[in-house]
């Protein structure tokens, strides 16, 4: 079952629905069209296609091309699925699953290229809310508050399944509005977030300790939180937000700890039951203590494999059980993981391996600079030069003279920017994942 609804308790509800009865989910981002939609529709081999009524004659043409029936449910729950489902008898019995089962496909965000479906088992959702729930101390008592969208692993997995497991409530919001949230805090005890939540908060004067001195816990995910920004919400609210890592094909690895040190820049610690090593790309052998390397993971949370996918699924997922996650780590001698980058934003010039992430820490704390992104582009001479995109903080401005001489002090020259660029905003995915691809596609004629 394909869907593409809006959150609403409705949605929920279809959900939990559909893993009761074994059907296996398919949920869809909103903001696709309908020939986004009809290539997932035709991926997955949907029989049944859930989408709203204002889209319903596109939807209805997607299904009826795939052989899937289609039905509506909208902003309010209503439509032909809650008409059906009003006409149906209220007794059911759950479909006996057992933990290999598929749940779910989950497609990937898309931030490194095509979507691709991730297949998820009863007992990868099912673990990893159990080891979640238990970690981060969820009881009946909580109250999240739920602003983010149900169609990623974060706002349906992480969030959902660890209060429906917990018997804890939720304030589901339709998305995050500032406004909104700050006037719901007092009545939840919990929120999970992805970073934009956390620094469009800090933008607000409202936002301070008494409005949140009886939350018992923030998290962070989907995408890095800068060091600064977890800096700058404890100052504020006395708060420390707890990082936490994951994806869609391994729902969650590593975690902050609940109790104990949450250290800014980091994505904390290999949750119970999750084996978390770091590998040279090229070989695959294990590298020493400290060295930045591929961060693979195993455990009952890793998904089955790409859905209709072989050679990806050989390509990404050893015969032992490591998944190798595309992501660049290291470990410090605490076990603290911290993320470097994406082995697909790694920039190779002139034969030499830069890693954005050592050179945005740099931008991020000079004067005027709210964010960065340092990017590869296609460079003549070196293959790809060096260039960096930045952010003014409100009101600032950059010297970018200044900044490349700072660079030039602290960075190898082969490190350094070929050119320096200056943005109101970064191309950002409704996870507030910043899109390098857009990036770089934009300034792929930079040096041509
Ligand atoms: P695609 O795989 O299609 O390119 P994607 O990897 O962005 O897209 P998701 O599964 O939604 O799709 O995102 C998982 C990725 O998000 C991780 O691999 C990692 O790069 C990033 N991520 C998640 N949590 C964090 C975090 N706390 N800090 C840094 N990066 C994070
Ligand atoms: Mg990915």
């Amino acid at each position: 079952m394909a869907v593409q609804i809006d959150k609403t308790p409705e949605a929920l509800a279809l959900y939990a629905a559909a893993l009761a009865s074994g059907v296996v989910f398919l949920p869809l981002n909103t903001a696709y069209t309908a020939d986004e939609v009809e290539y997932f529709v035709g991926n997955a081999g949907a029989a049944l296609l859930v989408g709203s009524p204002a889209r319903a004659d596109a939807l209805r043409a997607v299904a009826a091309r795939h052989g899937a029936q289609f039905q509506t449910l909208d902003d309010r729950g209503q439509g032909t699925l809650a008409e059906l489902a009003a006409a149906a008898p209220a007794g059911f019995a759950p479909v006996p699953r057992g933990p290999e089962d598929l749940a779910a496909i989950l497609y990937t965000s898309g931030t490194t290229g095509r979507s691709k479906g991730a297949m998820l088992t009863q007992q990868n959702l099912l673990s990893n809310a159990e080891v979640l729930a238990a970690e981060w101390r969820f009881t009946p008592d909580d109250v999240l508050l739920h602003a983010l969208p149900i169609f990623h692993t974060h706002g349906l997995f992480v969030a959902c399944n660890v209060v429906m497991l917990s018997g804890a409530s939720m304030i589901f919001l339709p998305g995050f509005k500032a406004d909104q949230v700050i006037g719901l805090l007092p009545r939840a005890t919990t929120m999970m977030g992805v970073p934009t939540f956390y620094t469009r908060l800090l933008d607000d004067p409202r936002f301070d300790r008494d409005l949140v001195a009886h939350m018992r816990l923030f998290t962070s995910g989907s995408a890095p939180l800068l060091a600064e920004t977890h800096v700058q919400f404890e100052e504020r609210t006395g708060h420390r937000i707890l990082e936490r890592y994951g994806m869609t094909e391994t729902n969650m690895n590593t975690s902050n700890p609940y109790e104990g040190d949450r250290r800014a820049g980091t994505v904390g610690l290999p949750l119970p039951g999750v084996e978390l090593k770091i590998t040279d790309p090229i070989t695959g052998e294990t590298l020493a203590q400290g060295e930045p390397g591929m961060i693979e993971v195993r455990g009952a949370n890793v998904f089955k494999g790409y859905w209709e996918m072989p050679e990806k699924t050989r390509e990404e997922l050893r015969e032992d059980g490591f998944f190798i996650t595309g992501d660049i780590g290291q470990i410090d001698t605490d076990g603290y993981v911290s993320i470097v980058g994406r082995q697909k934003d790694l920039i190779i010039t002139g034969g030499y391996n830069v890693y954005p992430k050592e050179i945005e820490l740099i931008l991020d704390d000079q004067p005027g600079v709210l964010e960065s992104a340092v990017i590869g582009v296609p460079h003549p001479d070196f293959g790809e030069a060096v260039v960096a995109v930045l952010v003014p903080a409100k009101d600032a401005k950059i010297d970018t003279v200044a900044i490349a001489g700072v660079l030039g002090q602290s960075l190898a020259r082969f490190k350094q920017p070929k050119q320096i660029i200056v943005l109101p905003d970064l191309p950002r995915n409704t996870m507030g994942k910043v899109q390098k691809n857009l990036l770089r596609q934009d300034h792929a004629r930079l040096f041509a």
